[in-house]
């Protein structure tokens, strides 16, 4: 069954085929407390970009039914593990800001296990980008955001309004960075969301408008 899928290493998005990934199942009950029948599927997929091929392995615990003379994994899934790499966040460029990629992968790995501090770390990133990326500094990150209203697309400014009129979102955006307030998972993970599509609508479409022109460029001088 092909599927599409975005590479945790190289970003690209590609499409997987039994070519690119396999997986199995170790199914078991042992007398366990539900005495259940239970399984492990463990899935591997090698990213085809050639210039990457890198390994991603994950986990789920679920239940196990047989039929048509096999043993299958049955949703729903009891848990999932991301393997390899152990987070979620996307690997991006050396010239996004070192302090940026930090707080963001910091708050990817911790999102499942502490929204609330999952949610601090994204406030601190996306404050960290208003300022390296827009030059805008006040006291509070509301304040910033405002700010940038008149700078940005409207697209973007819209992704940004809404995101922050989420739940405890907006009331994360207006405290002191200290202030650590409760967020649910979902909640979470949009902040999360958020800063990836920032990263790469500005620094790295930036970077690519950049490559661009020195290409132009050294081209029309070799025409000289
Ligand atoms: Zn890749």
């Amino acid at each position: 069954m092909a599927f599409n899928w975005i590479c945790p290493y190289c970003s690209h998005s590609s499409t997987i085929t039994e070519q690119n990934q396999s997986g199995s199942l170790h199914y078991f009950n042992h007398n366990n407390v539900e005495n259940q029948e239970l399984g492990v599927y463990v899935n591997t997929i090698v990213c085809p970009n050639n210039d990457c091929r890198q390994v991603t392995i994950s986990a789920k615990l679920g239940h196990t039914i047989y039929s048509s003379g096999r043993t299958k994994f049955s949703p729903p899934v009891i848990q999932s593990w991301r393997l390899k790499p152990s987070s979620s966040a996307l690997a991006f460029p050396d010239y996004v800001p070192l302090a940026v990629r930090q707080d963001y992968e910091e708050a990817c790995s911790i999102v499942g296990l502490s929204p609330k501090a999952s949610a601090t770390l994204s406030r601190r990133c996306l404050q960290g980008i208003i300022r390296d990326y827009w030059k805008i500094v006040k006291g509070r990150l509301v304040d910033e955001i405002e700010a940038l209203q008149e700078k940005i697309d409207p697209d973007t400014w819209d992704a940004i309004d809404a995101v922050r009129k989420i739940g405890n979102i907006g009331a994360h955006m207006e405290k002191d960075i200290n202030i650590i307030i409760e967020v649910d998972p979902e909640e979470a993970q949009l902040l999360i969301e958020l800063i990836e599509t920032l990263i790469k609508d500005w620094y790295v479409a930036r970077h690519k408008r950049q490559e661009h022109l020195v290409k132009i460029k050294a081209a029309a001088e070799s025409k000289k």
